[in-house]
């Protein structure tokens, strides 16, 4: 029985391993679509996007006249309400540490972060991210590509006093973005993880 547990377990991992990466695959730049992580740390919650630009703007070329970047800044400071976004159960009394979200589009960044190091890292990963981007995209005609596609990528943290409570998260970016149909959300908590689908109509991630 003991064995069969194991068994059971092994073959669980293995196939959220298998999904994992089956995700990641399919992650890249599909209009309609996108990629959330969610990993517990002991008492924090990190949550990141990683999203078309259509998704959230409604459109993907780089932010030209006024009303284009009155639009972007406006869905900027909607993503950075990150207490908004992600509804944690009332008990286990969550709270907004940081945020950080930033467009593919170099001249629109916006950070709030209360720790440096944090900052650093995240630079570091940036960097080395874009570029790998860079070595893949080698062959490819870089200026079209500019052009017709963007991304946003936005992450959150949050600290809970009691995050044993935390048994699902009600995600509310199909409501204030409705351009995004679909997210693909891998989760880890202390002892489970799995991969799901989320939609407007299936908008809370239970752990
Ligand atoms: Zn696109």
């Amino acid at each position: 029985m003991l064995f069969l547990k194991s068994l059971f377990f092994l073959l669980v991992s293995f196939t959220s391993a298998v999904m994992a990466s089956e995700n990641r695959q399919h992650s890249s730049h599909e209009h309609g679509v996108g990629q959330l992580d969610v990993a517990q740390e002991s008492s924090e919650f990190q949550i990141a996007l990683t999203s078309p630009a259509v998704n959230i703007f409604g459109f993907e070329h780089a932010p030209h006249d006024q009303e284009d970047h009155k639009m972007v800044e406006k869905k900027l400071a909607e993503l950075e309400k990150g207490e908004v976004l992600f509804v944690f159960p009332e008990g286990a009394n969550c709270r907004l540490k940081d945020v950080h979200v930033a467009t593919s589009w170099a001249d629109h960044e916006n950070t709030k972060t209360e720790s440096t190091e944090h900052k650093q890292a995240e630079r570091e990963h940036r960097a080395e991210h874009e570029h790998k981007e860079h070595d893949e995209d080698e062959h490819e005609d870089h200026e079209e590509d500019e052009q017709t596609h963007a991304d946003v990528t936005a992450s959150w943290h949050f600290a809970c006093a009691h995050p044993q409570t935390v048994d699902r998260i009600h995600v509310k970016l199909f409501e204030r973005f409705p351009q995004t149909e679909h997210l693909r959300v891998q989760w880890t908590t202390q002892n489970k993880q799995g991969a799901v689908e989320l939609s407007s109509t299936h908008s809370v991630l239970r752990f």
